[in-house]
C-alpha cells in the first residue's frame, strides 16, 4: 500500500511514521508513506499558501490551488483517481472497521488542513471522504493523519507478525482486551494469576473471554450492544451484572 500525505507540515509527518513498527515496516518495503508540503505548490511569490475568508470571519484558510496543484503532481502517474481522505472535525469519527476498509487499498491520499481550515472548492474537486479523529478540534490535519496512517499500517500483511496480533486487540472483535502479565511472576507483591502459568490451554483460553466480558462490562457497557456474542458470552455476562 502506498500512502501520500498532502501538509504544510512535512517533517512534522515524516518524525513520526519513520518511526517504531510503522518506520520498520517501511525499510522493508512493506508499506510506502509519503508525506508532501504544499508551499511548494504556491504560485505566489511570497510562498502564501493561506487567506482571509469570504464573508469575513476569525482566521485564515488554506487557498485551493496549491493542495489542487500538489495533489496533481503527486498522483500524475497513478492509473486511476486514488482514495482521497481530508482529515476533518466535521468527518465521520474514525472506527476500526473504517481503518480495515482503508488497509485494503492500493492507494491513500491524506489531506490535512490548518488554519481555520480549507477552501471549499478543493475539497469538492478531490476529497472522497473526510475522517475526524474525535469530537474535539485540533490545530491541523497532521496528528489526525498519522493516527490514521498507525492504524492502518498495522494491518496491512507483514507490518505485525501475525493477524492475531491485531485481530485480538481491544475494540478490533467488539470487545476490549483481556487484563494482560509479564515476567516477573510476583511483583511488588502482586502475583500472575495462576491460571495463566497453568499451562491449560482451553481454562487459560476460557479466562481470558471472562476477563475480556468482564472489562467490557465494566469500561466500555455500549460495546457490548454491538458485539457478536455466544450463549455462554451472555450467560457469562448475566452472572456478571449479579454479582
Ligand atoms: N474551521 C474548521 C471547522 O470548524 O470545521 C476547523 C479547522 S481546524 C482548526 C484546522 C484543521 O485541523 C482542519 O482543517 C483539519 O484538517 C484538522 N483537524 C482539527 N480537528 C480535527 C479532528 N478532530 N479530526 C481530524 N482533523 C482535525
Amino acid at each position: 500500500m502506498r500512502i501520500d500525505i498532502l501538509t504544510l507540515f512535512p517533517e512534522m509527518c515524516s518524525g513520526v511514521y519513520s518511526q517504531s513498527i510503522v518506520g520498520r515496516a517501511i525499510n522493508k518495503n512493506i508499506i510506502e508513506v509519503y508525506s508532501h508540503n504544499i508551499r511548494d505548490y504556491t504560485l505566489n511569490k511570497h510562498k502564501n499558501v493561506d487567506d482571509t475568508p469570504y464573508g469575513g470571519g476569525m482566521g485564515m484558510l488554506m487557498m485551493a490551488q496549491p493542495i489542487y496543484d500538489c495533489f496533481r503532481e503527486v498522483t500524475k502517474d497513478f492509473p486511476v483517481k486514488p482514495h482521497v481522505v481530508y482529515m476533518s472535525p466535521q468527518g465521520k469519527v474514525l472506527t476500526q472497521q473504517k481503518a480495515v476498509q482503508l488497509s485494503k487499498l492500493s492507494n491513500l491520499v491524506i489531506l490535512c488542513g490548518h488554519y481555520e481550515g480549507v477552501d471549499e472548492r478543493v475539497l469538492e474537486e478531490i476529497v472522497d471522504e473526510e475522517i475526524s479523529i474525535g469530537d474535539y478540534v485540533l490545530t491541523g490535519g497532521e496528528l489526525p493523519a498519522l493516527v490514521l496512517v498507525d492504524c492502518i499500517s498495522r494491518m496491512i500483511d507483514g507490518v505485525l507478525p501475525n493477524e492475531e496480533a491485531y485481530s485480538g486487540e481491544s475494540i478490533y472483535n467488539g470487545l476490549l482486551e483481556h487484563p494482560q502479565y509479564t515476567k516477573p511472576y510476583c511483583w511488588n507483591g502482586k502475583n500472575v494469576p495462576d491460571v495463566l502459568i497453568s499451562g491449560h490451554h482451553a481454562n487459560i483460553e476460557k479466562w481470558k473471554r471472562e476477563q475480556s466480558l468482564k472489562r467490557t462490562l465494566e469500561k466500555r457497557p455500549e460495546l457490548l450492544e454491538t458485539a457478536e456474542l455466544t450463549k455462554n458470552d451472555r450467560k457469562i455476562l448475566d452472572k456478571l451484572k449479579n454479582d
